[in-house]
């Protein structure tokens, strides 16, 4: 089959780029995946929050495409008519130690044009008694979502449009001839003459697959586990997060109330040894290997040393998330946890650092989105238009 765009994985970011490419030009598109069905991954595997922007510095590209993209989200939940809730969220620093980087946070928020407010310790307590939180503050611009139901609506308007979704479909070889690609998958094979990597836990080996370059980074899995307890031990909607560390990029472990009325705790960062091992305790000695040849993990031990060495290797603790959530709220206890559930996330990272901004690359004719963790649900649309800039730019050189 011949197309003049083929995007490799249909997850979120994939899933807009093709809904935006269908709606906006008159091409032909090919979206290829190698699982069966959509949201097998990072978007099936989430928080489900939309995000607001807060945490990331004003000129990052996470700041732009987050308030961007939240904006460019609520509008397509509205047209579509997708079920969603902005609820707002409280930020919470749960002793004196935590209450400069909350200052930090407001001012940045602030400074980003969010609509934030310091709550008092009473004010605090009416969104729910047992929230023991002497100082934090309420961002107004966040809310819940499930993103496997966005995603479906893009792969539905999109296929409506003309693109083709081929799923079970994983990429393996490329070649080059007559600037043309032919890419080949188990027994298929598509030529086009762009490509677009939106392949998420594995982007970084199918840009060398692409490219036939080594990668400029290096995918570094992180498992979120999350818990779930019964949603009547809390009163309220409003999901509720910890003061982040501020050199981990990752929230923390908060409380998420979910969009079908479940309650859950999480999710916390432990080292996964399998990109995909979503069953407890597993290896893939490709991913094990990548992992200690990755030099940020020794400096993230070297930094942070027990701390974070403990939340990275500590899988499945229900102490953990006991001492993590009952800083802030009180309600939590090991014993009324009736559910487990966990996503990986695809944190990247380059000369040993964790790379905190997302990253979106040209090589000859194609585009690979590199770094793309969380708040990218919220920003897929906007990352789009970002991926679309760059084709453009190939496209008219
Ligand atoms: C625990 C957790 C909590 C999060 N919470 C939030 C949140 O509340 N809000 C928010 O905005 N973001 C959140 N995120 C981040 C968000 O889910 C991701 O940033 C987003 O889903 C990334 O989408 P993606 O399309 O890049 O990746 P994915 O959804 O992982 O999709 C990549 C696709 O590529 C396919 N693929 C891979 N290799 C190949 C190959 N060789 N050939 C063919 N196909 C291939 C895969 O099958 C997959 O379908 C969270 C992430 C996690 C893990």
């Amino acid at each position: 089959m011949k197309y003049d765009i083929a995007i490799i994985g249909a997850g979120i970011i994939g899933g807009a780029l093709a809904y935006k490419l269908s709606e906006e030009y008159q091409l032909k598109i090919v979206v290829i995946d190698k699982e069966a069905r959509p949201s097998q991954h990072q978007t099936g595997r989430n928080s489900g929050i939309i995000h607001s922007g807060v945490y990331y510095p004003e000129n990052s590209l996470k700041s732009k495409n987050c308030i961007n993209g939240y904006k460019q989200l609520i509008q397509f939940l509205e047209e579509n008519s997708i079920t969603y809730k902005i609820t707002g969220k409280l930020i919470a620093a749960a002793n004196e130690t935590e209450f400069s980087e909350l200052d930090r946070l407001f001012e940045n928020a602030q400074s980003v044009g969010l609509g934030v407010q310091y709550l008092t310790e009473k004010e605090i307590r009416k969104i729910d008694p047992n929230l023991t939180i002497p100082k934090g503050f309420f961002v107004e611009e966040t809310g819940l979502v499930d993103y496997s139901e966005v995603l479906n609506k893009f792969i539905n308007i999109s296929s409506d449009n003309g693109v083709d979704f081929i799923f079970g479909a994983s990429l393996n070889d490329i070649a080059e001839k007559d600037n043309k690609y032919s890419l080949s998958t188990n027994g298929k094979f598509f030529q086009t003459k762009y490509v677009i990597n939106c392949a998420g836990l594995q982007c970084d080996r199918v840009f060398e697959l692409l490219t036939g370059q080594n990668s400029p980074v290096k995918i570094l899995p992180f498992k979120g586990e999350y818990f779930e307890v019964t949603p009547d031990l809390y009163q309220s909607d409003i999901p509720v997060y910890p003061v982040p560390n501020p050199d981990f990029p990752f929230l923390g472990v908060h409380l998420t109330p979910m969009i079908d009325g479940s309650l859950k705790v999480g999710p916390n960062a432990v080292l996964s040894f399998d990109r995909e091992g979503y069953n407890g305790f597993e290896i893939k000695i490709a991913d094990a290997l990548d992992i200690v040849s990755n030099k940020a993990i020794y400096k993230l031990v070297k930094d942070y040393k027990a701390t974070v060495l403990k939340e990275m290797l500590k899988q499945k603790s229900k102490t953990f998330f006991e001492n993590k959530v009952k800083k802030y709220w009180s309600s939590f206890s090991t014993s009324e946890i009736n559910g487990y559930s966990c996503g990986i996330r695809a944190q990247a990272t380059e000369n040993g650092e964790l790379l905190s901004d997302f990253r979106i690359e040209t090589y000859e004719r194609q585009v690979h989105v590199l770094n793309a963790p969380s708040p990218a649900a919220t920003s897929c649309l906007a990352i789009a238009d970002t991926i679309l800039e760059k084709l453009n730019k190939l496209i008219n050189n």
